[in-house]
């Protein structure tokens, strides 16, 4: 299957395959091997150096997902994204980020950038002038996360691309939340797209992977230095997440579905203070999400009555489990205050407008009646209990 013009089901059922030459099976046939032959050969396979043929074959799939020439698989999310940072800076470079970062991003720059003398910029916010006035002459490198997280804050992609692209420096994207399926940064000009493939494209919560896709220029870059820091993912987990992905476009519509139908409900709910959800209208950046994304997602994050208390109402959800992942096919539900941005202060927290009401809620692919009677559910009870 080589195709350009696949459709993207077909794309996730089949492009990539390894074929099963000796027995004909339906499926790709999984080689563990860590140790292959060396003569006779034209490549030098072995795990580490990213090129077994589970490893190549996923490659291609996750390559034609994001429209890019190439991709690599990594052991984690954040093994992609701290191998691909380190393989465009260099010691005196510097890079600008958004300030609202996923966490083990922020604290890889934060703890680690000093150490290789790696500059770096938070822009404010989200407009260009918030990230042109943090661009330097030794800017090498913009990277962006959007949507964000946790207030699905949105980021102009071919704005951020243009920048750029006058300044020869590289676009980076986090591109987890939205997932291939509802955004193709490519299309807005972003060289380089990252994934924690722990979310949408392994999407049952079992298996931590990361991937990167880019043109075949970038890639060689950042695996020659991949090939080094050795953050490669067992072949086990490759071909799990291949399975996985057959079904992604499937899991990831209907959670688009179910999260679109949860926000328009929260959103009326008197209990309810805010939504954060870039399919309403009320989303700060609803136009721009319209333009540069083909869904939703299936992320959201609301605002509970200041009355309500937090761990009571999470105590008091029967189906949606509070936890600290997301994108799998269960409802799961976070309080950041708690979790992810416990460790700032609470005036940074206002700051960032994460109120102690705020829960991200990462909408599954159960029925949408069985998702508003849980959360129904445990409204009622923590507003009875709060009149006590
Ligand atoms: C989870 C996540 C990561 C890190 O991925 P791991 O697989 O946990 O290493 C990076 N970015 C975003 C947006 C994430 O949600």
């Amino acid at each position: 299957m080589k195709s350009k013009n696949l459709g993207i089901n077909t794309i996730c059922t089949h492009v990539g395959e390894v074929e099963d030459k000796q027995f004909k099976g339906a499926i790709s046939p999984l080689y563990m091997s860590s140790s292959y032959a060396y003569e006779d050969v034209d490549v030098k396979r072995y795990p580490r150096y990213f090129n077994t043929p589970n490893q190549e074959a996923l490659c291609k799939k996750i390559a034609m997902l994001e429209k890019c020439e190439a991709a690599l698989i990594f052991g984690s999310g954040m093994a992609a994204v701290s191998t691909t940072m380190l393989a465009f800076l260099h010691k005196g470079d510097h890079v600008v980020l958004p300030q609202t970062l996923y966490g083990g991003t922020y604290n890889f720059v934060v703890e680690e950038f000093h150490k290789f003398g790696i500059e770096y910029a938070f822009a404010k916010g989200f407009s260009e002038t918030d990230f042109s006035e943090k661009i330097q002459k030794n800017t090498k490198v913009i990277f962006v996360e959007t949507p964000s997280n946790p207030l699905m804050r949105i980021t102009d992609l071919e704005m951020i691309s243009k920048l750029a692209k006058q300044r020869g420096i590289v676009t980076m994207i986090d591109n987890t939340f939205a997932s291939p399926v509802n955004q193709t940064p490519t299309d807005f000009g972003i060289d380089i797209m990252i994934h924690s493939a722990t979310k949408y494209m392994g999407g049952h919560s079992d298996i931590l992977a990361g991937a990167v896709a880019a043109s075949e220029e970038h890639i060689k870059q950042i695996w020659n230095l991949a090939k080094n820091l050795g953050g490669s993912l067992s072949d086990y987990t490759v071909w799990l997440l291949e399975r996985s992905m057959k079904t992604m476009v499937l899991r990831v519509k209907a959670q688009n579905k179910n999260a679109k139908k949860m926000a328009k409900w929260l959103e009326k709910h008197p209990l309810v203070e805010k939504v954060y959800y870039p399919g309403l209208k009320s989303h700060p950046e609803y136009e721009l999400a319209k333009k540069q994304m083909n869904g939703y997602t299936g992320m959201l994050s609301f605002e509970i009555n200041e009355s309500l208390n937090v761990g009571n109402f999470l105590k008091a959800l029967k189906m949606i489990k509070p936890s600290m992942s997301l994108a799998g096919v269960e409802s799961t539900i976070l309080s950041p205050a708690k979790t992810s941005h416990a460790l700032l202060s609470a005036e940074e927290r206002k700051r960032q407008n994460i109120s102690d009401g705020l829960l991200r809620f990462s909408v599954g692919i159960e029925e949408v009646e069985d998702i508003i009677a849980d959360l129904e559910g445990a409204f009622k009870m923590v507003s009875k209990m709060e009149k006590i």
